[in-house]
């Protein structure tokens, strides 16, 4: 039987996979079970941060292996501490504490938690409890319970009511109907600094701006959702900080990238003071309140503590500013009609194509339709919505890696375009 055989046998088919089964990877480099090589700029949608099989992440998890892989989180184990600190020291540079968890979603519903928390000790002026955490459309959150209410995507969806109650998706970038929507039961809202799945969608810095100021207006608590933009991936540790650096959150959720393979994800909330009593927002979360069995084991701290320390290290998200002015460029350079767009930040990039030039099939997207013609020629590269693809290379990707991506782009798109 073939992998797709044993697939369609076997697992749920949740995903529309492509059929492409990578069993091998070094840096950038893919290769199929075939043998066939592949240039990757998915990286496991933003997951491998320091390309496939980096020898100071294979090496930081084989030596772990070895020495202790789990201990329950009844106990307390060096690099977790050692993880926690690196991420407040040098990623966040804010005074806060986090909580490890396995995904994105898990951490997105750790701040919706904290959100309902800070919702019961600063209550409504009749004394009920807050619980509203506001979000945005074409979000994305995650596919948790919680973290799936909170997506502002219809699709994501479908077919899974009653969803949990609580949330509001208002239009992106939009201050005045943000400032219209607040109600009594709000209590935070949740936002992608740059939205990646619902097609590389920046924040302008007005719009972080202006969420602050509501947020200390209203009494909320501000939340980044940094799952795909963060830990270098956009120029900065922390991809708001490329749009509003001066902003302070009071909670970030995590996952993708900080673990360069390994299932990791984290939130954090700060040390801000919330009340008379002194009491912060990282102390709504405490003793029996929430938890994990795996989160933040000793394997997976230390491989995340590799990757962040190598992040820092090396000046990657200098690199991903620089790979990004070389992309830009090179795109501009082509002329090519068929790009109406390049948006994003870092190695955080979109590529928005012209529908109308691209004779797309029933069913298939003209993103789908370019995704696959790069694949066929070597270039993996995910979607994002419809019209867009994605370029999620490693951070520490080189200028002739993207040369030659951007080659086989150029080819792929400058022979479709219709009368492009
Ligand atoms: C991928 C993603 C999530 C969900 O993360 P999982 O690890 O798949 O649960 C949440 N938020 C954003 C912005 C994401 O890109």
């Amino acid at each position: 039987m073939t992998t797709s055989d044993l697939y369609a046998k076997h697992v749920l088919p949740t995903y529309g996979r492509f059929p492409l089964v990578p069993v091998r990877g070094s840096g950038c480099r893919l290769w199929d079970e075939t043998g066939k090589s592949y240039l990757d700029f998915c990286m496991g949608i933003a997951v491998c941060s320091l390309g496939h099989c980096h020898p100071r992440l294979v090496e930081a998890i084989r030596h772990q292996a070895g020495e202790l892989m789990h201990v329950s989180n009844l106990y307390q184990h060096p690099l977790q501490a050692e993880l926690a600190e690196e991420i407040n020291e040098h990623h966040v540079r804010l005074a806060g504490k986090v909580f490890f968890s396995n995904s994105g979603a898990e951490a997105n519903d750790g701040l919706i938690k904290a959100a309902r928390r800070f919702g019961l000790k600063r209550p409504q002026p009749d004394g009920s409890q807050r619980y509203e955490v506001l979000t945005f459309l074409q979000s994305f959150h995650g596919r948790t319970l919680g973290s799936m209410a909170a997506t502002g995507q219809a699709k994501i969806q479908e077919g899974f009511d009653p969803l949990l109650p609580g949330f509001r998706h208002l239009p992106f970038n939009d201050i005045a109907a943000l400032e219209a929507a607040i109600r009594p039961e709000t209590a935070a809202i949740l936002l992608e600094p740059i939205q990646g799945e619902g097609g590389v969608n920046c924040a302008t810095p007005e719009f972080i701006r202006a969420v602050a100021g509501i947020c200390e207006k209203h009494d909320l608590l501000l939340f980044f959702d940094e799952v795909q933009a963060g830990f270098g991936r956009c120029g900065d540790a922390m991809a708001w900080r490329m749009i509003a650096p001066e902003i302070e959150p009071d909670g970030i959720s995590w996952a993708k990238g900080m673990g360069g393979g390994v299932p990791i994800g984290a939130f954090w909330l700060s040390d801000r003071a919330i009340d008379h009593d002194g009491a912060a927002v990282s102390s709504l979360l405490g003793p029996g309140s929430h938890g994990s069995t795996y989160g933040g084991n000793p394997l997976v701290c230390a491989a995340s503590l590799a990757v962040l320390q190598e992040i820092r290290e090396k000046e990657l998200p200098m690199n991903a500013i620089l790979q990004e002015v070389r992309i830009r460029e090179t795109v501009r350079s082509w002329k090519l009609p068929v790009i109406t767009e390049v948006r994003g930040q870092g190695l955080l990039l979109g590529i928005a194509l012209d529908p109308a030039r691209i004779p797309a099939p029933e069913g298939k997207t003209p993103a789908l339709v370019v995704v696959n013609k790069l694949m066929e020629r070597g270039l993996i590269v995910p979607p994002a919505g419809p019209n867009t693809f994605r370029l999620l290379p490693p951070l520490n990707v080189t200028d002739d890696e993207v040369d030659e991506a951007m080659a086989i782009i150029h080819s792929v798109l400058e022979g479709l375009g219709i009368g492009g």
